[in-house]
């Protein structure tokens, strides 16, 4: 149980170090677009069609609250970034709490052992 709980120990020690080394980060997907302008004759209404774009739209919800907002071409690969260190981070926290929650238990049935040992002591003593 010793070993188990080492384990656990030095996983987490492992997920704050990668936390730690996080770099900014952002919820949300991107995606793209291509729209349709209300200029006469424009390429975007020829047959076939020559559509604006590809435009990149992050999506985000926030406190319950969904927000969408345009993301410049040459910021996409930033962005992108961004959007994966957020990824990672939920995936970190998520084992984290995996074992934390093995630890916890572990923690707590050790104090209960010890519980259950001191009376024993006690009464050899
Ligand atoms: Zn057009």
């Amino acid at each position: 149980m010793r070993r188990r709980e080492q384990v656990l120990e030095s996983r987490i020690e492992r997920i704050k170090r990668k936390l730690h080394a996080l770099g900014d980060l952002r919820p949300g997907s991107l995606s793209k677009q291509y729209n349709v302008c209300g200029v006469e004759g424009c390429r975007c209404k020829a047959s076939p069609p020559k559509k604006h774009g590809p435009y990149y739209q992050l999506s985000f919800t926030r406190k319950g609250k969904g927000t969408s907002r345009f993301v410049r071409r040459e910021e996409v690969a930033i962005v992108r970034r961004q959007l994966q260190s957020y990824a990672k981070l939920r995936t970190l926290v998520d084992d984290w709490i995996d074992a934390a929650m093995e630890l916890s238990t572990l923690r707590l049935e050790q104090q209960r052992q010890r519980g259950a040992a001191a009376p024993r002591s006690s009464a050899r003593t």
